[in-house]
């Protein structure tokens, strides 16, 4: 018989009642340190006081108008957004695949209004995720994802990721964006080289597509940056953010420039609860501490101490772990022992973790760790691959 919940996932036999900082606690008060974060959303552990007054404060005056009516929070989200980046306009939404669907209807819509209509393409890199819309399963390609659900959306262009030269080759007069996340997420933590990010807002230039980063998960702090497009020195035309900017609250935004959201005028896109009250409360609590340099230095500072911890964790247990990497606290062990191995023999020694493609497990601890946390963590990964290799 069907399960009442449908069975998408395979799920750990975990279940939390509380959440405290960066960590989760079980209903028999066993507690475990949350290297996960919710998959990168609670960017500021559970129960930051400050979102959960920002919640409650918002709760007990008004959740939802509509986009119908002027939003207030929405307003003062979209200008410090404004503010903290290359956009000058922002529609917020209530997931990331969400995002993902209005930054390809904007870039065709652009060029449509443009007078070339057929420049619908948009090109897109294995190990990609963009969500699990019907844009965004066709974007990433994988048959993982789009087996069984064709047809698929039509227009997107697969390319080998790293290959600069195949996408140099595959831009054409019909290339509407390159799409793709400054550091691939589900894909194993994978950063694009900041050359490559360099070369491919030169090849929009040369060539007319727009630039769309998915920053869904290595934006909003979580490399050290505000943005992880900065690091590199380029900025895309439109950019999908969400994950960790609802703090665990629903939420997400496509960030634009005004020429790239030229052509999204009055009745051409809608959301029925993207940016109300409630979210955009959240989202306003949360940008208020991320969007600081004091706060990022301190990403930058711990993800320094947590990458040579981590160094350490790897050259003590060579036959479990092969190498880290990723940018700030958006970290990944490459794993020899088989990565859904040692994020079973985590939840044993009560440290979370998120498996990824490419036999990575992601480590994506809240940005407001303490110090103390993060080498409990290491110590109980430690535990955890030794435990691997004894049996
Ligand atoms: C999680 C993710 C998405 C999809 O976000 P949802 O909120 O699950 O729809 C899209 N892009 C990237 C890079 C992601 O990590």
């Amino acid at each position: 018989m069907i399960p009442s919940v449908l069975p998408t996932y395979s799920r750990a036999p975990l279940s939390f009642v509380k959440g405290e900082g960066s960590w989760l606690i079980e209903q028999d008060g066993r507690r475990f340190l949350d290297l996960g974060a919710g998959i990168a959303v609670n960017a500021l552990g559970h129960a930051h006081p400050a979102l959960v007054a920002a919640l409650t404060e918002q709760a007990g005056q008004l959740w939802h108008t509509s986009n119908l009516y002027e939003i207030p929070q929405q307003q003062e989200l979209a200008d410090r957004l404004v503010a903290l980046s290359f956009a000058d306009t922002v529609f917020f939404t209530n997931s990331g695949t969400e995002a993902c669907e209005l930054a390809v209807k904007m870039a065709r819509k652009y060029f449509y209004d443009k007078g070339q209509p057929d420049r619908t393409e948009i090109i897109t890199f294995s190990g990609s995720f963009h969500g699990r819309s019907s844009a965004g399963i066709a974007a990433a390609g994988s048959e993982k994802m789009t087996k069984g659900f064709g047809p698929l959306l039509p227009g997107f262009k697969h390319i080998e990721f790293g290959d600069m030269e195949a996408l140099g080759a595959a831009i054409t007069d019909t290339t509407a964006a390159i799409m793709i996340e400054p550091v691939q997420g589900e894909g194993g933590i994978r950063p694009v080289p900041d050359a490559d990010l360099k070369q491919m807002r030169a090849l929009c230039e040369t060539h007319g597509p727009l630039l769309i980063f998915d920053e869904v998960q290595c934006g909003v702090g979580r490399t050290g940056k505000m943005f992880a497009h900065e690091w590199a020195g380029v900025t895309p035309d439109i950019m999908m953010v969400a994950k960790g900017i609802g703090g665990g609250f629903p939420l997400g935004a496509v960030l634009a420039t005004e020429n790239a959201a030229s052509g999204m005028t009055a009745g051409t896109h809608g959301s029925t609860y993207g940016g109300n009250p409630l979210g955009c409360a959240v989202g306003n609590a949360v940008v208020n501490i991320i969007g600081t340099d004091a706060f990022l230095d301190d990403v930058n500072r711990k993800a320094g101490l947590m990458r040579q911890k981590l160094e350490g964790l790897v050259a003590s247990h060579p036959d479990v772990f092969e190498s880290v990497r990723g940018s700030g606290l958006m970290l990944g062990l490459k794993c020899k022992a088989t990565n859904s191995d040692v994020v079973s023999a985590g939840y044993r020694h009560e440290v979370i973790t998120v498996p990824a493609a490419d036999n990575v497990i992601r480590l994506l601890p809240p940005l407001n760790i303490t110090d103390e946390d993060i080498a409990e963590a290491v110590s109980r990964l430690d535990q955890a691959a030794s435990s691997l290799a004894a049996s």
